[in-house]
């Protein structure tokens, strides 16, 4: 059996005084049961300090390539490590489109988040005219290859997988189950075609626009793991309601 895994992408969201109660409300909700967030860099220390000894994990939206040097707004995975996270999400798609970040920079941006030791979750997904276009597979898999030519499908073991279609991002138009379910079977078959043990162990999450009510109908899909989830993650009850559901 996978385990399943829900994480909240906050994005450029929150404040000291809205973070702490949004914490203060997941910690008691989600005792017991696995869960991450992913706040904004400079909120680091306080999930830290609010989460550490819970079943919370967290986590950043991004890291540099690099590991120190002259790179100006740029932080480090090992710097993520100093503030306790276990998870940084890399190649969501609003970093590839709205700040160019190629396959290529995004498979950096994974090998150097798994040598620090933090565990990198990867998004990938197709835009509205990819999936119109029938080009889906083939973009999910352009997305993949990048990192596993860097890292070697092994490197997956110590990864997460989130399938984010472009065109369900914050639009609320969620893919439906059948449509989520038929990529994370194409993804995870791609991989079983390289290694069937780490494929089966993978976790796949969907992300797009999950909400508490249409979590239970995806994650219930056999390939379906957990979600990434943006929006409903800023409101404790619906974050509570996904993670109970999954
Ligand atoms: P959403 O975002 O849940 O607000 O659609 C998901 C994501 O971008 O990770």
């Amino acid at each position: 059996m996978r385990k399943k895994l829900v994480a909240g992408n906050w994005k450029m969201h929150g404040s000291l005084a809205e973070n702490a109660a949004l914490l203060a409300a997941l910690k008691p909700a989600l005792s017991g049961i696995e869960a991450v967030v992913c706040v904004p860099f400079p909120y680091l220390a306080q999930a830290q300090a609010e989460l550490a000894g819970s079943s919370i994990a967290w986590g950043a939206q991004n890291v540099s390539e690099q590991a120190k040097g002259a790179f100006t707004g740029e932080v480090s995975a090992s710097m993520l490590l100093d503030f306790g996270c276990t998870y940084v999400i890399v190649g969501h798609s609003e970093r590839r489109s709205l700040y160019g970040e190629s396959d290529a920079l995004v498979a950096s941006k994974y090998v150097a988040a798994q040598a620090a030791g933090l565990t990198p979750i990867l998004c990938v997904g197709e835009s509205l005219a990819e999936r119109e276009s029938g080009v889906t597979e083939a973009v999910v898999a352009r997305q993949l290859d990048a990192v596993i030519n860097a890292a070697g499908v092994a490197s997956l073991a110590k990864a997460v997988v989130a399938y984010e279609p472009v065109w369900a991002i914050g639009t609320g138009k969620t893919a439906s189950p059948e449509q989520a379910q038929a990529v994370h079977a194409f993804i995870r078959g791609k991989i079983a075609a390289l290694d069937a043990g780490v494929a089966d162990q993978l976790v796949i999450q969907y992300g797009g626009s999950v909400k508490a009510a249409n979590a239970a109908e995806l994650m219930v899909q056999p390939d379906i793991d957990g979600g990434l989830i943006g929006g409903a993650s800023l409101v404790a009850d619906e974050f509570i309601a996904i993670c109970r559901a999954a």
